[in-house]
Parts: structure tokens; sequence; C-alpha cells
């Protein structure tokens, strides 16, 4: 069809292609540059394993750090010569070389793992075909990769048949996603329609150790502070099914409808557990969602020998789980399981009620078939990475084994840590772990009593800890109060590496008790 005016060629010449731009897509260019990258990576990964080759973090103070890295000062230049050659290996080699290194065996902070190295691989060809996965033509293998993932994640679960779901961009909006779906499902009338003033302000209920992201889910949905209802935990911070009745009887005074229970599968803080089967059967008696949010423990289920902590997780209505956490993935990867997959589009309200008349909606060739495979329907994402790429090609090659020998280690880790802790006479495990995070204070002979003072002991001792740059751990508040927090993720940490963090605490902490504390 032509414009009613025909448009003339002529006036509409196309310039020629720049050379910035011929020389930036260069197929050969890209082959030298990434076997240059790829060596110099091998490198520095050999430099991490090695322990005192390169610190765990080089600290810098943020300010300095700030400014190190201004604005480049080519940004200013429209007509500077593009990737001049080699600059982008420089700046890289630079930002690896300050970066914190996650693969070092004395890394034992957050709950980010070193990656395998094979899923990285997969994350540069991810990166590079850029199939953006919001329908199904723009992510013709990505896509099925993605609900064959999910599939077998749902049913690693002990999940029927017919349970699935999809990948989406991190643990909290997973949370997000879930709980959305969870009141549509529970609200009693359509909260997405009719939004708040369809019926009476809803709530979940959790463990007050829950991830923040859960209270934030239920402030984005418009619920409020008494949104997410705080659930009583024991001695170990696990949610006590027996304070159930009460945080619902408080919910339901404040005028509330209580849609479901957030259940962790490995709390943040501690890795604690809560007794999901217990969680279930109260949530079956009510007729109330249960989501667990296993972002960190879900994984146990991969492990013979751990998969008790998550017994009972089969029930649940939805679970979120995330790869890049206990599955060695590059961040982020999360699933979004439900143990009806079809419940996964009433997160974002579609209508989904032709695909259920559908029944087995995978075998519909109508209109609802094309729709399943669409999955920007069923995430808050529209473009989204290839996730599922990273995920199976590493089932593919390597079998779920690889998982289970990464979960016991870092779980084992764990327990040989604590066991540690707990012989030595200047340390104290704040309480016995469940997976591979361990809480801790550092108590030498003349510390003070818990308290401000041993509050700000933990803290100037873990602060220089991470200046020395031989060990990086965290610090949290607990009820007890400020904590030593240890992620152990990286199978590569050995026996020498736990005697020698507690050896580094007391050597870095020389002085702070002797020169009568802190402050
Ligand atoms: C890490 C974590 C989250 C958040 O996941 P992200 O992927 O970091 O967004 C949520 N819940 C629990 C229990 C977690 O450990």
């Amino acid at each position: 069809m032509s414009p009613a005016r025909p448009l003339d060629p002529a006036l509409a010449p196309l310039p020629p292609l720049p050379e910035s731009l011929r020389v930036a897509y260069d197929a050969e260019r890209f082959r030298a540059d990434g076997h240059r990258l790829i060596d110099w990576l091998a490198d520095e990964l050999g430099r991490a394993h090695g322990r005192d080759d390169a610190p765990v973090l080089p600290w810098r103070e943020p300010a300095a750090a700030q400014a190190d890295w201004p604005v480049p000062p080519g940004a200013g230049d429209d007509d500077a010569d593009g990737d001049a050659d080699g600059e982008l290996l420089a700046v890289l080699r630079r930002a690896a070389a300050g970066s914190i290194r996650l693969h070092h065996p004395r890394y034992l902070g957050h709950q980010v793992p070193p990656p395998l190295p094979g899923a990285a691989l997969a994350d540069l060809m991810a990166a590079l075909l850029n199939n953006g996965m919001a329908v199904y033509e723009m992510g013709p293998t990505a896509t099925p990769m993605e609900l064959s993932v999910v599939r077998w994640m749902a049913a690693r679960l002990g999940m029927p048949a017919g349970a699935g779901g999809v990948l989406t961009s991190g643990g909290s909006l997973g949370n997000l996603t879930a709980l959305l779906a969870a009141r549509q499902a529970r609200a009693g009338f359509d909260a997405w329609a009719d939004g708040d003033r369809g019926g009476p302000p809803l709530a979940v209920l959790c463990s007050k150790t829950a991830h923040y992201s859960v209270a934030r889910a239920a402030h984005v949905m418009g619920w409020g502070d008494g949104g997410a209802v705080a659930v009583d935990v024991d001695a170990r911070y696990r949610l006590r099914p027996d304070a159930l009745d009460a945080a619902h009887a408080r919910a339901t005074a404040d005028g509330r409808r209580v849609i479901a229970v957030v259940a962790s599968a490995g709390a943040t803080g501690t890795g604690a557990y809560d007794p999901l089967a217990e969680i279930a059967a109260w949530c079956e008696a009510r007729g109330v969602w249960l989501h667990v949010d296993g972002a960190h423990g879900a994984a146990a289920a991969l492990s013979p020998r751990h998969r008790h902590l998550v017994a009972g997780i089969e029930r649940a209505d939805s679970v979120v789980w995330d790869a890049h956490k206990m599955m060695a993935m590059p961040a982020l990867i999360t699933a979004v399981i439900f143990r009806d997959e079809r419940r996964s589009f009433e997160a974002f309200a579609q209508e989904a009620s032709y695909l259920f008349a559908a029944g087995q909606a995978t075998d519909d060739r109508g209109a609802a078939h094309a729709e399943w495979f669409n999955l920007g329907l069923r995430t808050l994402e529209c473009t989204k990475r290839s996730l599922s790429v990273m995920v199976y090609g590493v089932l593919a090659a390597h079998g779920p084994g690889l998982w289970r020998d990464y979960v016991e280690r870092c779980f084992a880790l764990g327990a040989a840590l604590a066991a540690r802790l707990d012989a030595a006479d200047d340390f104290e495990l704040v309480v016995p772990p469940d997976a591979n995070i361990v809480v801790w204070r550092w108590r030498p002979p003349g510390a003070p009593p818990p308290g401000p003072a041993l509050d700000a002991l933990q803290a100037a001792v873990r602060r220089r800890v991470v200046e020395r740059g031989r060990y990086y751990l965290l610090q949290v508040t607990l009820p007890v109060g400020v904590v030593m927090r240890s992620a152990l993720m990286n199978p590569l940490t050995d026996d020498r590496d736990l005697d020698g963090v507690l050896d580094e605490i007391r050597a870095a902490g020389a002085g702070l008790v002797a020169a009568g504390g802190p402050g």
C-alpha cells in the first residue's frame, strides 16, 4: 500500500552506515575481544581461588570509589573515536579488580553465590541473542525452556502434574507476583478490577523474620501498615503455627480479611525453615492461600539429606525459589511456582477463564494455546532476559546432582562453621543453623555483656575484617543484638578458611577489647 502522495526515494537518501556502528557490530572483532576476555576472566577466577592472590573485597570508602569512577572523560565528546582498541577490556579489567570476589573461598557474606562459570557463559549468549521473551516469537527457545525448567522445579518440590509457573527477576518481584495471584484467588472479590473498593481490606500473615519484600508487596498492593501481620517465632526464629490463630484474630479484629500465610523456607536472617506441613494444615482448614518464600532454601528439595526441611512445601499454592541463590546461577533468576499453573495468569488478572475451560490448555490449538506461551502475560516484566537458558543449560549438562552436591556442600560448611563457633570459648553461636546461614558473635574475655557496647564491638571488629580484605562477612541486628552473619555460598571454602575466619576476627579485634572496648 502506498500513501496517497508517493514518497520520492531521492528525498530520503539513506546515509552510509557510520563507521562507528560498523566497527561496533563487527563479528571478527567480537571474536578477538571475546577470546581475550575469557582468557583474562579465567586468570581472574584462578586469582580468586588462590585466596592470598587477591583480596575478597578491595575496600574503598564510597566517596573514594566514586572519585575513582567519574563520568568517563570521553563522555563529553560526541566525536571521540568509539571504542579505541582495547579500551572496553581495559575498563572491564579495572572494574573487576575493584569488585567484590564471590569466587574467593573466604567470601562468607550475603546469600549471593559464586555463579557456575558455565552458567556465566550461557548468560553471555543470552545477552548477545537478547531474546526478549514477552511473547513466544521473541523467545522461541527460551519460552519452552522456561516452562520446562519451572515444571521440573515444581516436580522436585513434590507438586502434582499441572504445577508450573514462570521465571521472573528476583525473589522480591516473585513474592509480589505470587501474592497478586493469591489476592485474585482469595479476596472474595475482583481486587484487580475493583481495587480496594471491592471489599474489606486484606492481609497476609507472616513471621516477624520474613523477608522485607513480603511487607513491601503488601504495601505495593495498597494494604498499608496492617497488610502484613506478624506471627510470633520460636527461639530458633521459626514461625510458630500455634500463633497463627492469634495473628488471624488480630487481623480480623482490625477489619481485615486474611487471604494468605507466607512461610519462609530458609529465612533470610538465620536460614531458619518454618514448619511447612503444620502451616499447610492450618491454611487448608481455613481456605487460606499458602505461599512459601523459598527464595533461599527451596533448593533443599534437591538434596535427599535436607529435603525434610521443606516437607509440606508440595501443599503450598505458590512457591518462590531463587536459582541465583542455592542453585549457583548468576542474578537474577527466580521461579514463581504454582501448584496449579493456571493460577499464574491471575497475578495480572488476565482472562484465564478460557484457559481453564480449555482444560488441557497446552493441547488446545486455539487462541488459548498461543496465550499460554506468551509469558509476558504472567510476569511484571514485559521484555525479560532469557533466564531459562542458564538453568536449562546446566540441568541438561550436569543433571540435578550438581545442585544436590552444591546444596549439601554449602549446608555442611554451615554446620562446620557452627561447630567451630560452638566449641570456641571466645565465640557464641547465636542459633544452631538449619542451613548455610550462620549467626554468631565474638565474645572474647573482657568483652562487655550483651548490650550496646557488645553491639559496637561486633560492628567495629567486622569493619576491621572487611577493610583488611582477607575475609568478608556481614552483621545483622537480631533481637539479641548485633551479630555477625555468614552465608556459606562458596563450595570451595574449606577447613582452613573456617578456622581462619575465627583467627582473623581475633587478629583484627586485637586492641579493641584490651583498650576497654570500642568508643
Ligand atoms: C533473598 C531473599 C528474598 C529476595 O530475593 P531477591 O532475589 O534478592 O529479590 C526474598 N526472600 C528470602 C527468604 C530471601 O532470602
